[in-house]
């Protein structure tokens, strides 16, 4: 039978120190995210994502309002990262992921509030926005738990992730949270300026769930391990649902998790763009909602309310 976590097989192998050093070689030149800035973030250099070599933590806290197999009964674990790989001009988190706001964090400190969110109860470590900080990632579970961290890492991403990046947390990481953003590359580079977001974003998905499978609950329905895609639903379908659930359905598993989000408003700078200054409405959901059944994907979460027009 698997034992969670994972990461404390590879503590105890030696494997975990090894992933450490390697990870690290990724940040001078920078290719932590299939940006490939190629900057020098090991001597403080900012790439796109503007982090240099430390995360920068926005906040730390229990999380309740997550999927109900991640939030549990006492909270998940949440580490909201500053800065971010892509720059969703609709960012409904933008003061943190595109104005950076946050406190710079060492591998000791995160370590440390790892370890905090574990004592004040949380089911588990959820890394939000962790695609450009990998690294410190890897070196912060590492000396977490060395120091007593036994609770699942859920990675909560964006979807845009580096197949190194990936290959180096297998093993690490028990759950995946990406998002699907977008069916279409034209649209990812106009509201993301990503031109490459639908290979990267569906070969990373192939690979998560590649290394942990469908989702296992325990018998009080928390989340042990296992995969939940996230799709956000967009105004004028530019989102391209029906496409991403085709994908899921044919090329990952019917038994997937999806979270059809409909909390969509027009933040950042999405009103500079007259398709996206509006809410979804009732009507896009639903057919996002038929989207799903068309597909037979049965588990996951849809929500009653949808923000107003
Ligand atoms: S992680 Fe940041 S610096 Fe590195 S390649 Fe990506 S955007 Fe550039």
């Amino acid at each position: 039978m698997h034992k969670y976590p994972s990461y404390l097989d590879l503590l105890h192998s030696g494997e975990l120190e090894k992933r450490v050093e390697a990870s690290k070689k990724y940040l001078s030149p920078c290719t932590v995210c299939p940006r490939e800035c190629r900057t020098n973030r090991l001597e403080g250099q900012k790439g796109i994502c503007l982090s240099g070599r430390d995360v920068r933590v926005s906040s730390y806290n229990l999380h309740y309002g997550e999927e109900p197999p991640i939030s549990g009964t006492r909270g998940s674990g949440a580490l909201f990262f500053a800065g971010c790989s892509l720059k969703c001009r609709f960012c409904q988190n933008y003061p943190i992921s595109q104005l950076n706001h946050g406190n710079d964090c060492s591998p000791v400190e995160l370590a440390g509030r790892m370890l905090e969110l574990q004592r004040m109860g949380a089911h588990n470590i959820n890394l939000v926005t962790p695609t450009h900080v990998v690294p410190s990632i890897i070196e912060a579970t590492f000396i977490a738990a060395h120091n007593g961290l036994t609770i699942p890492l859920a990675y909560n991403s964006g979807g845009y992730d580096a197949m190194d990046m990936l290959r180096l947390l297998d093993g690490i990481v028990d759950i995946y949270m990406p998002d699907i953003k977008y069916a279409s590359d034209e649209r990812a580079f106009r509201y993301s300026t990503v031109r490459d977001y639908v290979a990267v974003n569906r070969q990373a998905i192939i690979e998560m769930h590649r290394q942990v499978g469908d989702l296992v609950l325990d018998g009080s329905g928390v989340a042990h391990r296992g995969l939940i895609i996230r799709h956000l639903v967009l105004p004028d379908d530019i989102a391209g649902t029906r496409a991403s659930m085709e994908f899921v359905a044919e090329h990952v598993s019917r038994q997937t998790y999806v979270s059809l989000m409909s909390q969509y408003f027009p933040a950042h700078r999405a009103h500079s763009y007259r398709e996206l200054s509006k809410c979804i409405t009732q009507e896009e959901y639903a057919y996002a909602f038929k989207c799903l059944e068309m597909y037979g994907l049965e588990n996951g979460w849809v929500q009653e309310k949808i923000n107003n027009e």
